[in-house]
């Protein structure tokens, strides 16, 4: 027995040190993707309910020399235990800084939603760096949509209300990404300055067989209305899904149905002629 748990330690130790190693070289090559442009933006397209396309989410790739392309959900979570998310963040929202520049130097209005994750948003300098990307790229701040998640409640209430506050103010707007799958609660909806919010995929994905689902995507989009702010549902995977979701007026739907994360230039050629 004695034998046994010694092995059973040794093991333990063993796939610990592998899983530590491997972060740790995750986490240094992730640092080294982002100074050697490893990392790229796809865009993924939103659709207006008259079926106009009104933007894109722009997420982010690792094109990795050994690994190929890394999942965000295998880099993100790491990227968030070391703090590297916030110059990772920061780098995408440049680019799509960028995009709208550029989107309006052919004069075309392109919004773009980019993802802030919840360590970023807590850093200290969050609102005085946004607020001065927007300003100093000369971008209509309207264009401009962060998506948070709920992971924000983990914090101080009114020290996200204020910082989202500051930048609200320049005219960047907020959006609420996967409601319904976390900490959801509706004083936070009311209270928060956001101006849009998203249905977690995981209920459309099962809206037209899941009576309990159709209910959830009802409620939320419900709440959406009373509250003047426009509901997204992402995860529109199919024919089915989309017919589904006709009847919610000014849904704004994402989802393969209407296109793929492309590369930008890609999602550039296709959607911005
Ligand atoms: P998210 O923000 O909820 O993004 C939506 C995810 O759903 C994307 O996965 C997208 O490719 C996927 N998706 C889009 N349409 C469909 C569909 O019809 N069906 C299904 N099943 N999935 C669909 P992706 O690109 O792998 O990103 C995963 C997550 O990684 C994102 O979830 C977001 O939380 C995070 N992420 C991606 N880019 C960034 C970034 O630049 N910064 C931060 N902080 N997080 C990011
Ligand atoms: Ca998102
Ligand atoms: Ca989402
Ligand atoms: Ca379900």
């Amino acid at each position: 027995a004695m034998k046994e748990g010694g092995n059973k330690i040794f093991f333990f130790d063993k796939s610990m040190g592998q899983y530590a190693k491997e972060k740790f070289s995750m986490v240094h090559d992730l640092r080294s993707a982002l100074e050697h442009q490893q990392l790229q933006v796809f865009l993924q397209t939103q659709v207006s309910s008259a079926d106009h396309v009104i933007g894109a989410e722009a997420l982010v790739r690792w094109n990795h020399p050994v690994r190929g392309m890394v999942s965000p959900e295998k880099f993100i979570p790491v990227a968030e235990e070391t703090g590297l998310i916030v110059d990772l963040d920061r780098w995408v929202l440049q680019q799509a800084v960028r995009l709208i520049q550029d989107a309006d130097a052919q004069g075309k209005r392109l919004r773009v939603s980019v993802n802030i994750s919840p360590p970023h948003f807590a850093d200290a300098t969050f609102s005085d760096h946004v607020c001065h990307t927007v300003h100093a790229a000369g971008i209509d701040p309207t264009l401009l949509v962060l998506e948070v998640t709920e992971g924000l409640m983990l914090h101080d209430i009114d020290v996200v209300i204020e910082k989202m506050k500051k930048v609200g103010d320049t005219g960047v707007k907020f959006s609420l990404d996967d409601f319904g799958s976390g900490y959801s609660s509706l004083s936070y909806l009311k209270r928060l300055p956001i101006h849009e919010v998203k249905i977690d995929k995981s209920f459309v994905l099962d809206a037209p067989t899941d009576s309990n689902d159709a209910l959830i995507i009802d409620m939320i989009y419900s709440i959406g209305n009373v509250l003047r702010i426009d509901v997204v549902a992402e995860g529109v995977e199919t024919d089915d899904h989309a017919q589904y979701l006709k009847k919610y007026k000014g849904l704004i739907r994402q989802g393969y149905f209407f296109g793929r994360p492309q590369p930008m230039a890609d999602w550039l050629r296709d959607n911005l002629h």
